[in-house]
């Protein structure tokens, strides 16, 4: 589960930009109208920049976020005012679900069987709008004027609003539980944003103002990526040595830090399958990543681990680093095996160096290189310490 700070963080950043914006339409008679004119090729340019990046990282499922919009607000433009009702009464209704269909499908290539399945139900899903703005079906237009609320969200029907809800709904469960917190987060507040743009239609440019977030937020999110591509450790979702080095730089003065490195990790290995290695790291990493006293943990690199303490007290640090040591050497891990259809409870031990930065330290790589000294003592006494350089 993602820690409500996590949580909270991953969902003011996008809800920040729906405010802005927002807050630019309400004030709309302090903003020059020229502004507001600008705002659909704003988003005709974000969406090719987007086009851009996403195609280059494969992360195309944001491509799928913004077409639609642009479509949308075409028809709004330019089709008659019963077209544009109808293509109002169905985005309202399909893009909720198209929104979460991208959310949850994992990303492919564009040529992949499964990327061009997608441009495939894309595609029909265009069809699927245009057929029924030429050829309306009784049936689905009588469904949607369903009366549901006693109150009215008009112009959004009754029936929109509830599945705008459960769709909510099933985005905050994801925001809550699952790791791609930065795409659940943003997609939830794509949602509401959507609706809050359907639902002021009749206010001049909100619309498109509020499309425009929605690219605004797209965009933030490929920035947000590729820092993550960049910086942290897909595996154990921790961030990377490249991090690491980047921070050595910035505390500077004073540190401490901490080398560790799992016990007989090979061994491990070689008996219960490269898979369950894996396992273990990610359940050594989620303990490191809350180490007290203020540490950050990185991976430093296969099963080696590093944590920076902002401060020059070893000692102090030392209690945190042996905590962690006891913690994970008392909790058991479960090694299930599929063939012979049994479970088996093993115990995982790290060792760590640690050290103090001096002024004598040139430079990070020799406060490490010491902290590699003290880690191949804690090896040496026979495992499972923490030594102190
Ligand atoms: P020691 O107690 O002396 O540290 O013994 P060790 O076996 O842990 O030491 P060694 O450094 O020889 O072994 C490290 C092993 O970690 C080798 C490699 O197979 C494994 N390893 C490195 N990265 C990963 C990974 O991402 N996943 C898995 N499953 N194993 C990894
Ligand atoms: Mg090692
Ligand atoms: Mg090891």
């Amino acid at each position: 589960m993602n820690s409500l700070k996590l949580i909270f963080i991953n969902l003011m950043i996008p809800s920040a930009i729906t405010a802005v914006f927002a807050l630019l339409v309400y004030k709309m008679s302090g903003v020059p109208s020229s502004l507001f004119s600008i705002a659909p090729y704003l988003l005709y340019a974000l969406t090719a920049i987007v086009v851009w990046v996403s195609w280059h990282f494969n992360r195309n499922r944001f491509i799928y976020v913004l077409l639609p919009l642009i479509f949308m607000h075409l028809g709004f433009e330019y089709l008659d005012s019963a077209h544009a009702t109808a293509l109002y009464n169905y985005g309202s209704l399909f893009y909720p679900i198209h929104l979460l269909v991208f959310l949850v499908l994992k990303e492919r290539g564009f040529l992949s069987v499964w990327g061009m399945a997608k441009v495939a139900f894309f595609i029909f899903e265009l069809f699927l709008v245009l057929y029924l703005l030429n050829f309306p079906s009784i049936a689905l237009d009588s469904f949607l004027n369903t009366k549901i609320f006693a109150i009215s969200f008009a112009p959004i029907k009754d029936v929109s609003v509830i599945v705008g809800v459960f769709i909510a709904f099933v985005m905050g469960v994801l925001v809550l539980l699952n790791r791609y917190l930065i795409y659940n987060s943003s997609f939830l507040v794509i949602l509401i944003t959507f609706y809050l743009a359907l639902y002021y239609i009749k206010v001049p440019h909100a619309t498109e103002t509020l499309f425009l977030a929605i690219g605004v937020i797209v965009f933030v999110i490929l920035i947000r990526e590729s820092y993550r591509l960049a910086f942290y450790d897909e595996l154990t979702l921790l961030p990377g040595r490249r991090a690491l080095v980047e921070d050595m730089a910035k505390l500077g003065r004073k540190y401490t830090l901490a080398m560790i490195d799992i016990d007989h990790f090979k061994k491990f290995n070689d008996t219960y399958g490269h898979k369950t290695g894996d396992d273990v790291l990610k359940m050594v990493a989620s303990k490191f990543a809350n180490v007290g006293g203020n540490g950050k943990a990185y991976r430093y690199g296969g099963e080696e681990f590093t944590i920076l303490f902002p401060s020059r007290d070893v000692h102090e640090s030392y209690i945190h680093v042996d905590m962690l040591r006891q913690d994970i050497a008392q909790t058991p891990f479960v090694v299930r095996s599929k063939k012979k259809k049994s479970s088996k409870t093993i115990h995982v031990n790290i060792s760590a160096g640690m050290v103090e930065n001096t002024s004598e330290d040139k430079d990070p790589f020799s406060v490490m290189k010491r902290a590699d000294e003290a880690l191949y003592r804690a090896k040496k006494s026979g495992r499972n310490r923490v030594v102190k350089a």
